[in-house]
């Protein structure tokens, strides 16, 4: 059984079908459906209304969950996003998880993608000073939100993607705001951040090139990286060091497994014997 023709429902309010159908239809031959019915912000905002409970992965798995019960289909989609520190230590870094559920197979695969974010946020006072965090944001291409004084303040308008309508938001927040002071930061939803919705576009891809993969051993799809171990060895002495020594590759339903060597030695500058 593959899931070629099989039809994937995806829980979405933010067009994540968009990016995520083409890339199921190329790869595998899936057919991905919308389904309506659940407002996904229940299970976290990014502008903090509602805080998210569970992991990143376990809210994508839990939208796939929901999009399967929803439509009784068999298959389900569901993806989910997260924001953290970039790695080099400017700015921010998205994360972004596709996890589909084959309730047939009795499978879970799960795509990933990261990648320099679009997420700015910042106070203004003036139209100047908004002007500066609009421009930094990418806006209007990427939208905004504003609010009165600062980021839990309530009386948030979201979505903003024109001139005039980020003016009169921030108008009207600065009217609102007791110290005139408006906070003003990145929509983070897919459709209003195309930065997001390409990096998702590339969880998609990796999902779909997973479900591609069968497993050496049984055969099921989704067979692919599940982790990376350290413990290269030094060039100079041969100690085990923190560097990566190999990939492993794993089945997402039988035992089977490979590691996948890294071809060379670490450098003595990681060694804890050289380099202590
Ligand atoms: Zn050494
Ligand atoms: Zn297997």
């Amino acid at each position: 059984m593959t899931l070629t023709g099989a039809r994937v429902a995806l829980l979405t309010q933010h067009g994540k079908e968009r990016v995520l159908s083409p890339a199921l239809l190329s790869g595998v031959g899936a057919m991905v459906e919308v389904v309506c019915g659940f407002d996904t912000d229940r299970l976290g905002t990014f502008t903090r209304e509602v805080g998210r409970r569970d992991s990143q992965l376990e809210t994508a798995r839990q939208k796939a969950r929901i999009a399967i019960e929803l439509s009784g289909h068999a298959v389900g989609l569901g993806s989910e996003g997260a924001f953290i520190p970039s790695p080099w230590g400017i700015g921010s870094w998205n994360v972004e998880l596709v996890a589909l559920i084959d309730t047939r197979l009795g499978i879970e695969v799960v795509g990933m993608a990261h990648g320099p974010a679009r997420h700015v946020h910042g106070t203004a006072r003036s139209i100047a000073e908004l002007k500066d965090i609009a421009m930094r944001a990418g806006f209007p291409e990427h939208g905004l939100v504003t609010r009165p004084d600062g980021p839990e303040a309530p009386g948030a308008v979201k979505g903003i993607v024109s001139w005039p309508s980020l003016r009169a938001a921030f108008r009207s927040a600065r009217a609102a705001s007791p110290d005139g002071t408006v906070f003003v930061e990145s929509d983070l939803r897919a459709h209003f951040n195309p930065t997001r919705m390409g990096t998702i576009a590339r969880a998609g891809a990796d999902l779909a090139a997973r479900l591609a993969t069968p497993c050496p051993a049984c055969g099921i799809a989704g067979f692919g990286w599940l982790e990376s171990v350290t413990g290269q060895p030094c060039s100079a002495c041969g100690t085990a060091t923190e560097q990566v020594r190999a990939d492993i590759h794993a089945c997402v339903r039988c035992p089977y497994r490979e590691e996948r060597p890294y071809h060379g030695a670490a450098s003595p500058a990681h060694c804890p014997w050289c380099n202590p």
